[in-house]
């Protein structure tokens, strides 16, 4: 697990970040210097200041040793520049040492009013963090029409399930919802709808519900009360994590984890807000909550939860807080709020919940990339994106004549997701990408790649195809689904 120093501390990546970063993160330090954890850090740079060197990853070759050998990291939020350097640094970051779980805990702060004053929100979002839309896999397929790839692996699912069952398990909370859109989305959104109902019953002692995501979002703005741990994919949880944000008073006390195979990121959900930069006014406890749950991830239970404490109990007390809380003209500095944090180390709050923690028992999955194994497995047919700006009906008969002799019919025609041809009646605004779904003659044939080669042949007589997709059958089901309207 972490490095350990000759002098037996563990040594930590520390990235103070940019704008308001440094200054979190000084907060963080300081409290965790006062509690006397036996932690080192190695400074490290990342974001505006390594872009504006010409490094288009913005994370530099040192700051990666530093986290190879650490494997533990505190860091400020990263700008990602607009003009200069590509990508984002955080993404980078997260990418490079996947980080599979994005955690991201919110709870009602004393003192902190909010619509949802005295509710007693208490939950925390599981969001998958490698995988889904944002793995970026995106082309042009025609000059006007754009596609993003959502991959969803049945590995990926049954890692952030378990992880969500045994962080539920580890902070003694007894209710987890799965959030999908899988009503819509069967196959990907619907792997971690079927993997978390497949796993749910190993974890008795705690309730399982699945909802869609829609309504997810709407029973946390009307009761948000009633989650404890909601886990999600990617996006669906990159919305919901800043939803959940707000229900309790706003970025300034949203902390987050990003926990990987034996790595751990820890940051503020916030970013660098620059309006604030330097001026000693924002709100650190979102940094330091993201350092107590690093002290937690580090098995310093007794240093987080004093630092837990007294920070609650400052807010408790009422007398120093951040100008997010009480007005920019009325807040103390940062500075001040951190100092009555430190003075109050030792203190317990009287109105606040404690919650115990255990140590999360981290799920082991196999490394084997084949993680599915199918019996019988064969391909019935193909789907080919084609290029025309011909309409549905002369295109579906001219595809009819090209593939009169081949061992595919033509199903359907459908245009994004919905089908053109045959006829179904109803009138749709079409534009110059169709999908021309062929399955073979022989239903109960397997496709061979040659069989694909000479239809894509056929069809390029006539038409421009920019994307293929091979129609699987795993064990007897259907590796994909139908279009609206597709009998
Ligand atoms: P932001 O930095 O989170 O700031 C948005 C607003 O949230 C601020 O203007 C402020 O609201 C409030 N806020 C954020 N942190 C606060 C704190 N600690 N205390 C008090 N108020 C706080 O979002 P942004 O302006 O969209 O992004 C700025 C830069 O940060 C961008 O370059 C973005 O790419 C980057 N970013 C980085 C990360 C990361 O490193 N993980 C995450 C998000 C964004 P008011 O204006 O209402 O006072």
């Amino acid at each position: 697990m972490p490095y350990i120093t000759e002098s037996g501390k563990k040594l930590i990546t520390v990235i103070p970040g940019d704008g308001i970063g440094p200054e979190c993160v000084e907060s963080a330090l300081r409290l965790i210097e006062a509690v006397g954890a036996p932690i080192e850090w190695e400074t490290r740079e990342a974001g505006a200041s390594v872009f504006k060197k010409g490094l288009e990853t913005g994370v530099p070759e040192e700051t990666i040793e530093s986290i190879r050998k650490t494997r533990v990291v505190l860091k400020g939020p990263l700008e990602t520049p607009v003009g200069y350097g590509e990508k984002s640094a955080n993404v980078t970051l997260r990418k490079l040492f996947e980080t599979y779980a994005n955690v991201r805990p919110v709870r009602e702060m004393p003192n902190v009013p909010t619509p949802y004053s005295g509710r007693g929100i208490d939950l925390v979002v599981v969001r998958e963090n490698v995988e889904d839309l944002y793995a970026g896999i995106e082309h042009m397929q025609t000059p006007g029409v754009a596609q993003t790839l959502k991959l969803i692996s049945r590995k990926g699912c049954e890692k952030i399930v378990r992880f969500a069952f045994e962080l539920a398990r580890a902070e003694g909370r007894k209710k987890v919802h799965c959030a999908t859109k899988s009503n819509i989305m069967k196959l990907s959104e619907g792997m971690l709808k079927r993997t978390f109902e497949a796993i749910a019953p190993e974890y008795p002692d705690i309730e399982a519900n699945h909802i869609i995501v829609d309504n997810c979002a709407h029973q946390l703005v009307k009761r948000p009360e009633q989650f404890e741990v909601i886990v999600t994919t990617n996006m669906n949880g990159d919305i919901l994590s800043d939803l959940t944000s707000a229900l309790i008073g706003g970025l300034g006390f949203a902390p987050s984890a990003n926990i990987g195979n034996g790595i751990a990121i820890f940051e503020a959900v916030h970013g660098s807000a620059p309006k604030y930069a330097g001026k000693n006014v924002i709100n650190p406890t979102a940094v330091i909550l993201s350092a107590v749950m690093m002290l937690r991830y580090l098995d310093e239970f007794e240093a987080a939860a004093t630092i837990e404490n007294a920070l609650l109990y400052t807010l408790e007390e009422g007398q120093v807080r951040t100008g997010d809380v009480v007005g920019y003209d009325q807040g103390a500095k940062t500075t001040e709020y951190t100092d009555a944090i430190i003075a109050n180390l030792g203190k317990k709050p009287t109105q606040v919940p404690v919650r115990e923690y255990r140590p999360i028992k981290l799920p082991e999955v196999s490394p084997d990339p084949v993680f599915v194994r199918p019996t019988t497995r064969r391909v019935v047919g193909v789907d080919v994106f084609v290029e025309t700006d011909l309409m549905p009906e002369p295109l579906g008969q001219m595809v009819e004549t090209l593939v009169a002799e081949s061992p595919f019919r033509l199903k359907m025609i459908s245009s994004r997701g919905t089908r053109v041809y045959p006829p179904t009646g109803t009138q749709i605004d079409v534009v110059d990408q169709y999908r021309c779904r062929f399955l073979l003659r022989d239903g109960s044939g397997d496709a061979t790649d040659a069989q694909i080669v000479e239809l894509l042949q056929r069809l390029n007589t006539r038409l421009r195809w920019a994307h293929i997709e091979k129609l699987q059958e795993f064990d007897g089901a259907p590796g994909y689904t139908k279009a609206q309207g597709e009998d």
